[in-house]
């Protein structure tokens, strides 16, 4: 697998080019493309969020809890309801990646386990459209689409570098494949993932308004059924027939009064 170093380098490239293209030739705005850019940059350290301990995997974790919390304020102000409790939310939420999340994914992890998959990378784009808040669901996928980038950079760069040239001849490293994986050896572990997939991304279409939420189906009610329905009748120009105190017995609903109210003296009660 290749180094950190590697990894960096790679997707700060990657990053630094997507940003550039996008607001190049996507006409996203020069902060929206450096925003993405960055976000590229440091997801292609993200799969190794799982690895041993050691200074890399402080580092990720270091700029993950810093970045996060920056992605997340518009969100995060929206859960808070005003600026300080959003700032406030930050730093929880800096703690809480920093030493909280690190903590426990260094006990439970296995290095190069489902972290390093096709569906983690799913996963990860899923949460930066989740987490970036914005009116525009071209931006929000910009950050989502450059999180995919940086992930997918990292991935590929595994597999390029389990590939090795032994004495003129290609050789896989055991390790080949393992990287751009579907599905790992443990099952409960691929169904938590492919849950959280799919689960996210129904969120996602939900969130970014790409479907609407399934309609409730409510049945006629006397606020929605038009005077007709609820036992007025028309009454051929009649103004005496006016029927406005019988409307105020009736428990009429306030639309139905509503359209009374249009033209009281053409409506009358026929049936109670
Ligand atoms: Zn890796």
């Amino acid at each position: 697998m290749a180094d950190y170093r590697t990894h960096v380098i790679t997707s700060g490239a990657l990053g630094a080019v997507y940003g550039l293209s996008s607001t190049v030739l996507l006409g996203f705005t020069g902060i929206q493309g450096a925003l993405a850019g960055v976000l590229t940059g440091v997801s292609g350290m993200l799969p190794d969020l799982d690895s041993d301990s050691g200074r890399p995997i402080r580092e990720v974790f270091g700029l993950l809890a810093a970045v996060g919390p920056i992605v997340m304020m518009e969100r995060l102000e929206h859960w808070g309801g005003s600026r300080e409790a959003a700032l406030l939310l930050a730093v929880i939420l800096y703690v809480a990646i920093r030493y909280v999340a690190s903590g426990i994914l260094q006990l439970t992890c296995v290095h190069r386990g489902m972290f390093h998959s096709l569906p983690a990378l799913v996963i990860a784009a899923e949460i930066a459209f989740l987490a970036y808040l914005n009116d525009s669901t071209a931006v929000r996928g910009l950050m989502a689409v450059g999180v995919a980038l940086g992930f997918g950079s990292h991935l590929v760069l595994d597999e390029i570098y389990s590939v090795t040239w032994n004495g003129g001849r290609l050789q896989l490293k055991s390790s080949a494949g393992s990287a751009t994986k579907l599905l790992g050896p443990s099952w409960p572990v691929n169904f938590l993932v492919f849950g959280i997939a799919l689960t996210l991304g129904y969120a996602v279409l939900l969130d970014g308004g790409f479907t609407a939420p399934p309609a409730v189906e409510r049945p006629l009610t006397r606020a929605t059924k038009t005077p007709a329905q609820n036992g007025w009748e028309r009454v051929a120009g009649n103004p005496s027939h006016a029927p406005q105190t019988e409307a105020e017995e009736s428990e009429a609903a306030a639309e139905d009064e509503a359209d009374l109210a249009l033209e009281p003296s053409r409506w009358q009660r026929t049936r109670r």
